[in-house]
C-alpha cells in the first residue's frame, strides 16, 4: 500500500508577505485555531523551533513555538514564568508583543525556515518582557531570556516585517550577502515557496 505524503510549505525571503507588518488577530475563531494547527505541522515538518503566520503566507499576528530547553539553561536556572512556558511547549501565541527589553545584549547564531541554509550571529536584548494570548483567549505576561527570549524576538520581528538578516552587523551582512541574493533569485522562480513532503 502507498500512503500519499502530506505537503508542507513555508514562504522564503523575497516574498512580500514577509516584509509587511501583519494585522492583529481579532476574535480567536476556529479558522485561527486551524491556522495555528497547520503552522504547527509545517514547523514540525521543517524541523523548526518557531514559525510566524507570515511565513505561512498569512499576514496575521500569530506565532507558534517549540523551543527546546538546553541542559545549560536548565542548570543556570529558570524563572517560574520561563518554566511555565517550557512546560507548555509547543504553544501558539496570539498578538504577541514585546513590552520591554533588557539593557544587556547577547549574541547568538540564528537561522530561519524562510532563509534556509543561512546562519549568522544576531545581537539582541538578553531578556524581554512580553505579553500575548493563548488560543484559549487566556492572556499571559512575563519575562524571558535565553533561547526562548531570542525565539520570541525573532518571531515577533516576522510580524513586523523583519527577518534576522535585517538585524546583522555590517560584517555579518556582507558575509551572507551573496548567498541571500541567490536565495531571493531562486525564490522568484519558485513563487517564494519552500516545499517538503512528509
Ligand atoms: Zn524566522
Amino acid at each position: 500500500m502507498f500512503k500519499r505524503k502530506a505537503r508542507y510549505e513555508v514562504r522564503t525571503a523575497g516574498d512580500p508577505v514577509l516584509s509587511r507588518a501583519a494585522a492583529p488577530v481579532g476574535m480567536i475563531t476556529d479558522e485561527i485555531k486551524q491556522l495555528a494547527e497547520k503552522m504547527f505541522q509545517s514547523m514540525v515538518a521543517f524541523d523548526g523551533i518557531g514559525l510566524a503566520a507570515p511565513q505561512y503566507g498569512e499576514s496575521l499576528r500569530l506565532i507558534v513555538i517549540d523551543v527546546p530547553l538546553s541542559d545549560e539553561e536548565k542548570a543556570a536556572g529558570l524563572t517560574p514564568f520561563e518554566e511555565s512556558m517550557y512546560n507548555s511547549m509547543p504553544m501558539a501565541l496570539v498578538n504577541p508583543e514585546i513590552t520591554a527589553v533588557s539593557g544587556d545584549v547577547a549574541e547568538r547564531d540564528e537561522g530561519c525556515l524562510s532563509v534556509p541554509e543561512i546562519y549568522a550571529p544576531v545581537v539582541r536584548p538578553a531578556r524581554v518582557a512580553f505579553r500575548a494570548q493563548l488560543l484559549s483567549g487566556t492572556p499571559i505576561e512575563g519575562e524571558c531570556g535565553g533561547l526562548l527570549g531570542r525565539c520570541l524576538q525573532h518571531e515577533i520581528d516576522h510580524l513586523d516585517g523583519y527577518l534576522f538578516t535585517d538585524r546583522l552587523s555590517p560584517e555579518a551582512a556582507r558575509r551572507i550577502e551573496g548567498q541571500f541574493k541567490r536565495l531571493v533569485e531562486f525564490g522568484k522562480s519558485h513563487d517564494f515557496r519552500r516545499v517538503t513532503r512528509k
